[in-house]
């Protein structure tokens, strides 16, 4: 099979998820001797959580690449190699029999289990290992699962150790099959960001004195004849690293959105979600510092929304981007407020700009008086740490006069107007605003 540069993960140089994936279905479907067998062996590193939390990203990605190599020198068979992501390598066999497969597992564990110099500690590592042989006609995905399921029933009897499939239950067909959904999904993604299928809808956030705050830049993505809803494309592209590609698009659209108000000249941001994944890499101040020279753009237009749990994030790489957005004028909000599990106590320590408290606040009202006492009490707090605070998700008067009422700033929902394209939301914002 061909494979592109788009196929190799890029701190092990081994084939990605995606690649690893279709090699298994190639595998899978050119299998006619049942005196042939298919192996898979499912590793993942016990405690790397731990690892990424010492060491930071950049340890972990050293550690990582360190592993790929332990395992590609150890193996000396025929074999295909992947990274299914974090901290998570497949091994494919062509031809290999269960005695020699079990005894190269426990080769791995060896070697892979010697002492790894990271930084100035002597780390010492250790691998669960789940092992599924290909019975014949059996579907790539099932095969897969099994091997997967062996390695959760070796994590589950305490790591470090290896497990063979076939004592545990059938794979439930609910795991292959949403297994499945992801994999049409992820192709799908790829297909959108070579076709032109992905496009930026944009829904206003107004202030309650009629003013506009800024608008919110939303990813649609349409591959196939058919939309896919953000809400299943979203973590796809998180697990599967892509929404770094379409998360740096993402940024760059905004910036030429936001470049399109100003030239009309409508006073409005930019508001771009960014996710976890993009946050920890080292590079996404080059991504952002490139859309502001690409656009041309004041900084001051461009908004990103982040969760609560990124921002009480403790990677140096992660505070590092926080304080470099900020330090050039990029505002900074707080997206959907309230569901995630920081403390009102925290805001202080931020360097957001503003807050937006998330729709399950906002849906119970006006009727729930002790939601009403939690915004208000959110929103106090927040404009006396000079943020700005929005109400996501309104969509009646009665939201919207309670809201006023608890003191908010902004609003942004269905009441006021749906995510639109570009040109629908210039001429709804031309409209209510005439020049
Ligand atoms: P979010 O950032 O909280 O965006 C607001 C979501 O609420 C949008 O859903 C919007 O269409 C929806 N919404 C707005 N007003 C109302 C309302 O009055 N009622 C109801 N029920 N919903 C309303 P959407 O577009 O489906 O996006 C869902 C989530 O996907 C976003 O939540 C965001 O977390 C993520 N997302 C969307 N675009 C991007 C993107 O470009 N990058 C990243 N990383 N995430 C994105
Ligand atoms: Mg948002
Ligand atoms: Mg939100």
């Amino acid at each position: 099979m061909l494979m592109n540069s788009s196929q190799f993960d890029p701190v092990t140089g081994l084939l990605n998820r995606n690649a690893g994936l279709q090699v298994a279905v190639r595998m899978c479907s050119s299998v006619t001797d049942e005196d042939m067998p298919l192996v898979a062996m499912w590793l993942d590193l016990d405690r790397f959580q731990q690892i990424n939390q010492s060491f930071g990203h950049r340890g972990g990605d050293e550690v990582i690449s360190k592993i790929a190599h332990r395992i590609r020198s150890t193996i000396k068979v025929p074999v295909e190699l992947s990274r299914m992501g974090g901290d998570e390598f497949l091994c494919l066999f062509g031809d290999l029999d269960e005695p020699d497969a079990e005894q190269l597992a426990q080769e791995l564990l060896r070697t892979i289990g010697e002492p790894l110099p990271v930084d100035d500690i002597l780390f010492r590592p250790s691998v669960s290992i789940g092992i599924a042989f290909h019975v014949l006609d059996e579907a790539p995905l099932a095969w897969l699962e099994r091997a997967d399921r062996a390695l959760i029933e070796a994590k589950r009897q305490g790591g470090n150790r290896i497990v063979i499939s076939g004592d545990e239950p059938v794979p439930g067909r609910l795991g292959v099959l949403l297994a499945r959904e992801e994999l049409g999904i992820e192709s799908d993604l790829h297909t959108a960001l070579e076709t032109g299928g992905l496009q930026l809808n944009f829904q206003p956030i107004v202030r309650l004195d009629g003013r506009i705050e800024g608008v919110e830049a939303l990813m649609r993505c349409n591959a196939n004849g058919r939309q896919i809803a953000p809400a299943k494309f979203i973590p796809v592209a998180e697990k599967t690293g892509l929404i770094v590609r379409l998360g740096e698009w993402c940024l760059l659209q905004g910036g030429h959105y936001a470049a399109r108000l100003h030239r009309e000249g409508i006073p409005a941001k930019v508001a771009i979600n960014v996710s976890r994944a993009q946050l920890t890499s080292s590079k996404f101040i080059q991504a952002l510092h490139g859309t502001m020279v690409c656009t041309d753009v004041a900084p001051e237009l461009i908004e990103l929304e982040l969760t609560e749990s990124l921002f009480m994030d403790v990677s140096d790489v992660v505070q590092a981007n926080l304080r470099s957005a900020r330090s050039i004028g990029v505002g900074l909000a707080i997206d959907d407020f309230g569901t995630g599990y920081s403390c009102l106590a925290n805001l202080k320590d931020l360097p957001a700009t503003k807050l937006k408290l998330d729709r399950a606040f906002v849906c119970v009202l006006p009727e729930d008086q002790r939601a009403f006492s939690v915004v208000k009490a959110m929103t106090q707090l927040a404009r006396e740490l000079g943020m700005t605070v929005v109400a996501e998700g309104v969509e009646t008067q009665g939201q919207k006069d309670a809201l006023a009422e608890a003191g908010v700033d902004a609003i942004q929902g269905y009441f006021l107007a749906r995510p639109m394209t570009e040109d629908a939301l210039l001429a709804w914002l031309k409209q209510r605003s005439p020049l």
